[in-house]
């Protein structure tokens, strides 16, 4: 019979922080509603990408631009910057290094 009281008792002082505290319960299920629409939403972002994950399918960033070897003096600059030979696929930062490059190459050659 005493426990029977106890609960009810306890009941009542739960049932009064609840409707204190209700407010603030309804405020915190509505940011967690948020962060599980949010969820959801990359979750199906991410769906469609397959099941290897988005950043595993790209290795290199979209936006920064791949870097090349100047084969004359070794500098790595942007590959929209550097000037590319087409015959041999070689890279240059500047004309100096190109014609500095095609120079040693065709005294390589004549060395031959
Ligand atoms: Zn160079």
């Amino acid at each position: 019979m005493k426990y029977l009281i106890v609960a009810v008792i306890l009941g009542a002082f739960f049932t009064i922080i609840y409707l204190r505290l209700r407010p603030y319960i309804n405020m915190a299920r509505r940011v967690l509603g948020v962060v599980r629409d949010a969820r959801g939403m990359s979750a199906g972002q991410g769906m469609p990408g397959g099941v290897g994950g988005t950043a595993a399918a790209r290795p290199k960033p979209a936006g920064d631009e791949r870097l090349v070897r100047c084969d004359s003096c070794g500098t790595w600059l942007p590959a929209s910057r550097a000037l590319t030979l087409r015959a041999t696929s070689s890279n240059f930062c500047s004309h100096d290094c190109m014609e500095r490059s095609a120079g040693e190459s065709g005294a390589r050659r004549a060395a031959r």
